[in-house]
């Protein structure tokens, strides 16, 4: 273990100081300023370090963790892409802009908004956009709460089932679920892609909407989507598009001219900005002229949503400009139809169509599995990975296989990484097929190597229980 990978606890020595305040503050008449009922009885246990310590301890922990600006991140669903550096150059034009100052003073502000409005409805085929929710999931349950609402203002009162495809992301469910929405299942066919006959028996009066993705979680266009369309709206229900990873389409085709009315994008995945960890995001809700009226009813979040990742979307919506927002899905569908292709001879490939921005394999075609021998699993290949250090792609995701490996190496990367990705993809296949011990230990060369990842989760230890020198 390295000096510096030890706690910032274990580094305390009493009375070791990194700063230092004028006399007047520690004084009677500094601290009388603060009402005594504020103040505290005893001194906090805080660990006592120098300034330089404290610095290494941060610096030090930041390289322990995995992020796109330290490598390669192809994480299925999640478009980790690269978030140019001076959207937050833009961003900290807007510093110091408080939500409660006058509205003159705010002009600047507004104009993005608007600007953004426009840009958000040219590239998707809405009418407006509300920016109030925060995340894709927030604004799942945004667009769900319209669809009710548009409902409910035609006195149409009975609709209360959504349907939802067997391949969604999980947070569609989860969103019905929340909106007080029964959930009825619509199956994929052999090809990925919605059963057309398997959803005509699903509709009727009691429909609210349907919700799908598009290209939906396998990375594969619904081509009978117009088909779909024209079922759901002759029984009366609305089509919901969750467009987290809208990537691929943008400036190919729209989907207010698939037919879809309600929709969310996630400025935070498909327009750059950085996410993770549950930081901030933004995903924003379009809608179709009907829709339009009930936007204005809505109260989902204070202000204008997170201001600060609307304007990173923005700076990357203007950076492109109109046609090179154009390339990016197609530079990121290529790029996953590269890897996809250069590894299926390693990878069992489930669905062999052209993908758009991800693809699924299905595990290891040979994982070293022989008598008395386990073989490497999808687990084993994402957490070896880790020591070539490439970050794992999304794995056990979608459902539908059980040893799925979701690969989406967006359009910010190069053939060179793209070469190293699967030269070592391949290198940890042919390891597998010789020793698969060797995946299952693995990772070998990262400062933790397998935590128990439900207890981590569930019993996480946040508080230092030892005790500070
Ligand atoms: C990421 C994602 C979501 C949820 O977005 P959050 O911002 O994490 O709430 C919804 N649908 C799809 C397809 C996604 O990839």
């Amino acid at each position: 273990m390295k000096y510096y990978d030890k706690l910032i606890f274990e580094l305390s020595r009493q009375g070791r100081i990194g700063y230092s305040l004028p006399d007047s503050f520690e004084s009677e008449e500094g601290l009388s300023a603060i009402p005594s009922d504020l103040l505290r009885q005893s001194a906090p246990d805080l660990p006592e370090v120098s300034e330089v310590d404290v610095v290494r301890h941060y610096t030090n922990l930041s390289q322990m963790n995995f992020g796109v600006d330290t490598g390669f991140y192809p994480l299925g669903s999640c478009t980790m892409k690269y978030n140019p550096k001076i959207n937050e150059e833009v961003v900290s034009l807007f510093n110091g802009l408080h939500p409660l100052q006058p509205k003159e003073t705010v002009k600047g502000a507004e104009q993005v908004l608007e600007e953004m409005d426009k840009a958000l409805a040219a590239i998707t085929g809405m009418k407006h956009f509300t920016f109030l929710p925060c995340a894709g999931a927030h604004g799942e349950l945004t667009g769900l709460m319209l669809m009710r609402e548009y409902h409910f203002s035609r006195n149409d009162m009975a609709r209360t089932k959504v349907i939802v495809p067997d391949s969604a992301h999980g947070t569609n469910p989860a969103s019905a679920a929340v909106c007080g929405l029964e959930i009825v299942e619509v199956k994929s066919n052999a090809d990925g892609l919605i059963d057309v006959e398997a959803l005509k028996p699903l509709l009727g009066d009691d429909i609210a909407g349907i919700m799908m993705t598009n290209p939906n979680t396998l990375g594969l266009f619904e081509k009978d989507i117009r088909e779909i369309a024209t079922l759901v709206h002759g029984c009366g229900g609305l089509l919901y598009y969750d467009g987290a990873n809208m990537n691929p389409l943008m400036g190919v085709v729209r989907p207010g001219d698939m037919g879809f009315d309600i929709m969310h994008l996630n400025l935070h995945k498909t327009f750059s900005t950085p996410h993770g960890g549950g930081g901030p995001g933004s995903g924003p809700v379009g809608v179709a002229d009907r829709i339009v009226p009930f936007l204005q009813v809505l109260r989902v979040s204070g202000f204008h949503g997170n201001f600060g990742v609307i304007l990173r979307a923005y700076a990357y919506i203007l950076m492109l400009g109109r046609e090179n927002v154009k390339m990016a899905g197609r530079l990121a569908t290529l790029g996953a139809n590269y890897i996809k292709e250069s590894l299926k001879d390693c990878y069992k490939l489930p669905i062999q169509t052209v993908c758009k921005h991800e693809f699924v394999f299905d595990g290891l075609i040979n994982d070293g599995a022989r008598e008395g021998v386990a073989g490497a699993t999808t687990l084993d290949v994402a957490k070896r990975l880790l020591d070539y250090g490439f970050h794992a792609p999304t794995i056990y995701f979608p459902l539908l296989f059980h040893q799925a490996i979701m690969i989406e190496p967006t359009e910010t990367e190069s053939l060179e990484t793209l070469d190293a990705f699967i030269d070592v993809m391949r290198k940890i296949a042919a390891e597998a097929a010789e020793d698969p011990q060797l995946l299952h230990t693995a990772p070998h060369n990262t400062p933790i190597g397998r935590p128990d990842e439900t207890a981590a989760a569930r019993q996480p230890i946040l508080t230092f229980s030892g005790k500070v020198s």
